[in-house]
C-alpha cells in the first residue's frame, strides 16, 4: 500500500520553521515512498483562527518549493481538506462512538466539569444511560477503558507506553458542537487514509487519546513519528527572541527557498554521506524516517547562512539575477536590468542572503556621503591621478565590448602608457569609481556600474555625479 502522509497547520498565524520542517519531512516520505502528501487545514477552533492565515501558508508551503496530492484547493478523494467543512464526518463518528458505548454526553457546567475531572478521570455524567441525542450545553466525553496502558509505537522513540489511568475522560465534542483537536485529527487520519503520522514531538502526549479513539472505532493505526523541537542556542523553545522564526521572515531576508528546505530537512537527520549541501533530489532520495534522531535540535544561524551561500554560489547566473531584482534598492543602485547578470555573477561569492547584495553594491558604486566622497575627491584633484584617470577613462571610451577581459586590458593599456602601474595605476581608478582604497576587482565594478557610469566617474572634470 503506497505511504500517505499529512500536514496539518492550523490558520493561527505564520508558518513557523517548526512547522516547514515537519511539512518537509512528510512531504519528502511521500515523495520518496511514491506516496501522496495531504494537506489539511485543522480550523476548527475558530476564535484561533486568523483571517488570511491559510492563504499565507499555502504561499510560504509552495515557496518552499512543496507540493501537495490533495489538499484544500486541489482538492482530491477525501475532500474536503478543510476540517470546517467536515462537521458530516464528526457527526458521523460521535454517533459511532455513542453507539459503541466509547463515549458519553457530559452535563455538568463548565467550570464543574473542570473541577470535577480534577484528581479524577471520570466525570459523574458517565454513569448515565447512553442517549444519542445531545442534551443542550452537554460536551461530549471519550470513556477511557479499564486498561492498563496505552502504548504508541513511535518510530523514533520506539515503544512509549502512557499509563491509561493518568488520561482523563477528554472531551470529543465541546458543548458548543465544536470537536476537539484530538477528536477531529483522529477521525480525520483515518478517513483520509493517513499511513503515518509525522508530527512534532510536542503532540506526543495528545498520541494516545488518538490511539484510544482509532481503537474504539476499530480502525488500524497508522505509524506514528514525534519528531523532536527545535531549540535556539539557549535550548529554550524556538521562539521570537532568537530571531526570525516564521518561513515569511527567513524569505524577507533573502534566504533561498532551497536553502532553507535544505537547512530544516538536517535538523534531527543526516545524509549516511555525511554531506549537508543536498539538494532536493538527494534529499528525496536518501530520506529516511530511521535516520531521524530523537534528540532536540538546536536551530544554527550560522549553518543556515552557510548553506544559503552555496545555494547562491550554485544557483544559475540569470536565475540568480532574477531573484536578487526585488532586494536591489534601485534609488541608491540604479542597476539596470541588462546589468543584473553582471550584478548577480560579481555578488555570488561575496553575499549569503539575497538581502545582503546593497551592503555589497555599496563596494561597487561611488560613495554618496561621508570619508569615502572625500577620498574620491582628493583623487580627482590630484594631478597625477587625473593623468592615470584621463588615460584610463579614453581607452575604456574606445572599447567597442564591456566585459571584464576587455576592461582589464585597457586599463593595462593606459598605465603602459603613461608609465603608471600597480598601485599608481589602480588607486587612482579605484578612488574615482568607489573612494574606497580596496574592494572587488576594477574590471567587476566596471561591469556593475556598466559603461557610462565608470566613464563619468572617471571624468576628473566631473564635480558633481549622479
Ligand atoms: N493542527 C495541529 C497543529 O498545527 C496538527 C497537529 C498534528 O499534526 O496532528 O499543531
Amino acid at each position: 500500500m503506497p505511504i500517505r502522509t499529512r500536514f496539518a497547520p492550523s490558520p493561527t498565524g505564520h508558518l513557523h520553521v517548526g512547522g516547514a520542517r515537519t511539512a518537509i519531512l512528510n512531504w519528502l516520505l511521500a515523495r520518496r515512498h511514491g506516496g501522496a502528501f495531504v494537506l489539511r487545514i485543522e480550523d476548527t477552533d475558530r476564535e484561533r483562527n486568523v483571517p488570511g492565515a491559510e492563504a499565507a501558508l499555502l504561499d510560504d508551503l509552495r515557496w518552499l518549493g512543496l507540493d501537495w496530492d490533495e489538499g484544500p484547493d486541489v482538492g482530491g478523494p477525501h475532500a474536503p481538506y478543510r476540517q470546517s467543512e467536515r462537521w458530516r464526518f464528526y457527526q458521523e463518528y460521535q454517533r459511532k462512538l455513542l453507539h459503541g458505548g466509547h463515549a458519553y454526553w457530559c452535563t455538568c457546567p463548565p467550570v464543574e466539569q473542570a473541577a470535577s475531572m480534577e484528581g479524577r478521570r471520570r466525570c459523574p455524567c458517565a454513569r448515565r444511560e447512553p442517549s444519542g441525542a445531545a442534551p443542550s450545553g452537554a460536551a461530549l466525553r471519550f470513556r477511557v477503558p479499564a486498561i492498563d496502558t496505552v502504548a504508541v509505537d513511535d518510530l523514533i522513540r520506539g515503544r512509549v507506553e502512557f499509563p491509561a489511568g493518568d488520561i482523563e475522560d477528554f472531551v470529543l465534542v465541546r458543548s458548543d458542537g465544536l470537536p476537539t483537536y484530538n477528536f477531529a485529527a483522529a477521525v480525520d487520519d483515518a478517513e483520509m487514509r493517513i499511513t503515518h503520522v509525522v508530527r512534532g514531538a510536542d503532540h506526543l502526549n495528545n498520541t494516545p487519546k488518538q490511539v484510544l479513539i482509532y481503537q474504539a472505532l476499530g480502525r488500524e493505526l497508522p505509524r506514528f513519528a514525534h519528531i523532536p523541537l527545535i531549540l535556539g542556542p539557549d535550548r529554550q523553545k524556538l521562539s521570537k527572541r532568537h530571531g526570525a522564526t516564521s518561513v515569511a521572515e527567513h524569505r524577507r531576508q533573502g534566504f533561498l527557498p532551497g536553502a532553507l528546505f535544505n537547512y530544516l530537512s538536517l535538523l534531527s537527520w543526516s545524509s549516511p554521506s555525511g554531506e549537508e549541501f543536498l539538494p532536493r533530489e538527494r534529499l528525496v532520495a536518501e530520506m529516511e524516517l530511521d535516520r531521524v534522531g530523537s534528540s532536540d535540535a538546536v536551530f544554527d544561524r550560522d549553518k543556515l547562512r552557510w548553506l544559503s551561500s552555496r545555494y547562491i554560489q550554485e544557483m544559475p547566473a540569470e536565475e540568480l539575477a532574477r531573484a536578487l531584482a526585488p532586494f536591489i534598492d534601485r534609488e541608491r543602485f540604479p542597476v539596470t536590468g541588462d546589468a543584473l547578470p553582471t550584478v548577480a555573477a560579481a555578488l555570488r561569492e561575496r553575499i549569503s542572503t539575497l538581502a545582503e547584495a546593497n551592503s555589497q553594491l555599496d563596494h561597487f558604486f561611488p560613495p554618496v556621503d561621508g570619508e569615502r566622497v572625500e577620498a574620491r575627491a582628493r583623487a580627482l584633484a590630484d594631478p597625477e591621478a587625473r593623468r592615470v584617470l584621463a588615460a584610463v577613462r579614453a581607452r575604456l571610451a574606445a572599447l567597442a565590448e564591456w566585459e571584464e577581459g576587455t576592461v582589464n586590458a585597457a586599463i593595462r593599456e593606459a598605465g603602459r602608457s603613461v608609465g603608471a602601474k600597480g598601485r599608481a595605476l589602480f588607486l587612482p581608478v579605484r578612488l574615482a569609481l568607489t573612494g574606497e582604497e580596496h574592494g572587488p576587482e576594477l574590471p567587476r565594478i566596471a561591469g556593475v556600474l556598466g559603461r557610462e557610469r565608470t566613464l563619468a566617474l572617471l571624468d576628473p572634470g566631473e564635480a558633481e555625479i549622479s
